[in-house]
């Protein structure tokens, strides 16, 4: 297969900057180390009547064998591994659907649907993508259908607002999805949309039947509840999530979202703080948003979760509905990035290897 770098990919790993704030994840690329999901593997358990405890049990064993870098080898016994407690975990959330903040309550095993209007996994293409930050391409990218945010400048509406366009697939094809990008090269599967976490339930049972090793990148708008959150601590090799707003009225207006502020930061540090909490973090500045989004933002990370690689994103395009709001109706000024980098640097972000 031919393919086009993007320049900096060869030698994203021999940058510094990158190599000290995603170690595991470059070791689990390079296959010095296994996936969180292998892991979750061999990690076996009692069920008892309460689940969820048994599940907060795997992660704080899950924990200590990251930070001491492997687990021991146990027999199953009859016993349930982590990755199978996450799988039946995630299918019971869609018994009343509260898998993102929405918290919808349909039925989704029923066939209802929420507010992301996904009522069965599809994906509307995967490939292997070479324009994702450095250190992740290439990258082997599956887009799913359908989204729970409205964002007025989507530049993927046409599969974020149309979950049934794409191709319907079970946990065996989308295991085997992600078995051949690994094959064919790629760095890690990249878990994208519209958004994933509406078809987390497949993509953990997925996990459970690949033959490959590879990272877990999960590419998000980190809206997901509590629950789903807690599901995807021990299955995110490298956290790639989206922090667009800071003031809850402005994620109402162009995303259609509430409480945006509360849930994201909340994720966030939840990530951050669970091992290894590795993270490439996207900002994307939109016009005439510095005072409102872009600087409260920064200045959470730099307080909240400094040890992080963050992509500072300039490439706004007034796009899908935009035109619509003559506010955000044109491109980001140099001078408006020019503020941005200045306070990144102010701040001692990780920024100027990955924007
Ligand atoms: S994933 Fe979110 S938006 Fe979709 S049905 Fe479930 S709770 Fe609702």
């Amino acid at each position: 297969m031919a393919w086009f770098l993007r320049p900096d990919a060869f030698s994203a790993f021999e940058n510094e900057e990158i190599r000290d704030t995603i170690p595991r994840y470059i070791r689990v690329v390079r296959r010095e180390e296994p996936p969180l999901f292998r892991l979750t593997q061999r990690i076996f358990l009692d069920v008892g009547d309460d689940p969820w405890a048994t599940h907060d049990e795997g992660l704080q064993i899950l924990s200590k064998c990251v930070v001491e870098g492997g687990c021991p080898k146990e027999k199953r016994d009859g016993r349930t591994s982590l990755l199978e407690l996450k799988a039946l975990l995630a299918k019971d959330l869609l018994r009343e659907c509260r898998l993102c903040e929405w918290k919808c309550g349909v039925n989704r095993l029923e066939g209802e649907i929420g507010v992301c209007r996904v009522r069965d996994s599809r994906v509307a293409s995967a490939f292997i993508h070479m324009g994702e930050e450095a250190p992740i391409t290439p990258s082997g990218t599956i887009f799913f259908t359908g989204c729970n945010f409205r964002c007025i400048f989507c530049q993927n509406w046409d599969i974020s607002q149309f979950p049934e366009s794409g191709k319907r697939v079970d946990e065996r094809e989308l295991a085997s999805i992600m078995d051949e990008l690994r094959r064919q090269g790629a760095r890690n599967i990249n878990l994208v949309g519209g958004e994933p976490t509406p078809n987390l339930p497949l993509i953990i049972s997925s996990l459970n039947l690949v033959r490959e090793n590879f990272p877990v990148v999960w590419n998000s708008n980190m809206y997901m509840s509590e629950e789903a959150m807690k599901l995807l601590l021990g299955l995110v090799d490298l956290w790639l999530p989206d922090f667009k707003y800071w003031n809850d009225e402005c994620a109402r207006k162009y995303s259609g979202i509430p409480r945006y502020r509360e849930t994201v930061t909340r994720n966030l540090k939840m990530a951050y703080d669970y091992p290894p909490g590795e993270m490439v973090l996207r900002h994307l500045v939109l016009p005439g948003h510095l005072n409102c989004c872009t600087e409260p933002i920064l200045r959470w990370i730099s307080d909240n979760i400094p040890d992080i690689l963050v992509n500072i994103m300039d490439q706004y395009r007034p796009e899908y509905r935009a035109s619509k709001f003559d506010e955000i109706n044109r491109r980001v000024t140099t001078e408006e990035m020019t503020r941005a980098y200045r306070l990144a640097d102010e701040l001692g972000l990780k920024w100027r290897s990955v924007s």
